[in-house]
């Protein structure tokens, strides 16, 4: 499989999106009854997975769930629909439908041993769903809104108003000086677990300047370059994580202790050996994650 130039889980979907603008619940609802086509339900954004592999159900499984679950259309391949049912208004994983053939696993585990392709299908129903969740209603005129193009983007029912999924863009960056990097840890995470720095970014502001501004307001580090790398869809906060590499001007550390509990500079030869597992001195996030992929990049250049 190739991946071009972007290293990232939750990226490079094996589907191809379908524009279906025009004719949509026609096309909508010949995916729906067309035999081929294969559904993953959803509680709460965690897939239901049998067996260490998702469990994609044949459509027709879909008159099983609750008539009103939101359906959404991700996209097709090799003539093939995918679908995703959100059964998140099951009070729990054990009593949503199908719990009786596996189990709705959490999504930050199952990405550690789902595939890529997999996993890129089942982040974007889970950002949809997500999305669907925290915008029912029109924020124009209060309405409700209710999905269209197969759940690409809603409509209020009663001004008229298009929504898309909103994302949130994110730049994660990752400072270096000479050999070494700046590594901080947020005050949510354990002790001895450090990740590049990140922020939103914020109106009017682009991810270059956002990198810039984070780096110096969380750790007091003056950046003279920003060098844009790659970038990940996030389903976790529904955001689109921008990564860079950022030259320090030097070491200085000033830290913002409401915003980070440490931040260091770690050698390359360190950030190796525990890349390879060959120490514990410190832990850094898994290889699902945009920073995890920013440090594989660093310690190869
Ligand atoms: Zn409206």
């Amino acid at each position: 499989m190739k991946h071009g130039t972007n290293p990232n889980w939750f990226a490079n979907s094996p589907l191809s999106r379908v524009n279906i603008e025009k004719d949509q619940e026609a096309f909508f609802n010949a995916r729906l009854a067309d035999p081929k086509s294969l559904v993953i339900p959803l509680w709460r954004g965690d897939p239901l997975m049998t067996d260490g592999s998702p469990a994609f159900l044949s459509v027709g499984a879909l008159s099983q769930f609750p008539k009103d679950a939101p359906v959404i259309l991700l996209g097709m391949k090799d003539e093939r629909a995918y679908f995703a049912v959100d059964v998140s208004a099951a009070e729990s994983a054990e009593t949503a439908p199908f719990a009786d053939i596996g189990d709705y696993v959490q999504l930050r585990i199952a990405a550690g041993v789902l595939t890529r392709d997999d996993l890129a299908i089942i982040g974007q129903g889970r950002w949809y769903f997500e999305w669907r969740r925290k915008h029912r209603f029109c924020g124009n005129c209060g309405g409700e809104t209710r999905l269209e193009a197969g759940g690409a983007k809603s409509r209020c029912t009663r001004c008229e108003e298009e929504h898309f999924p909103r994302i949130n863009p994110v730049a994660i960056m990752l400072a270096i000086h000479d050999n070494a990097c700046l590594l901080g840890r947020g005050h949510q995470f354990p002790p001895g677990f450090v990740s590049a720095l990140a922020g939103f970014v914020e109106a009017g502001e682009t991810p270059e300047e956002c990198a810039r501004r984070e780096l110096f307001e969380e750790a007091g580090v003056v950046i003279d370059d920003v060098r844009y790398q790659f970038s990940q869809p996030w389903p976790f906060t529904c955001s689109l994580m921008m990564g860079f590499i950022a030259e320090a001007e030097g070491r200085e550390i000033n830290l913002d202790m409401e915003e980070l509990a440490e931040a260091r500079w770690c050698d390359k030869a360190d950030v190796i050996a525990v890349l390879n597992n060959e120490t514990r001195d410190f832990n850094v996030p898994p290889k699902f994650t945009i920073a995890r992929q920013l440090l594989e990049r660093w310690v190869k250049e």
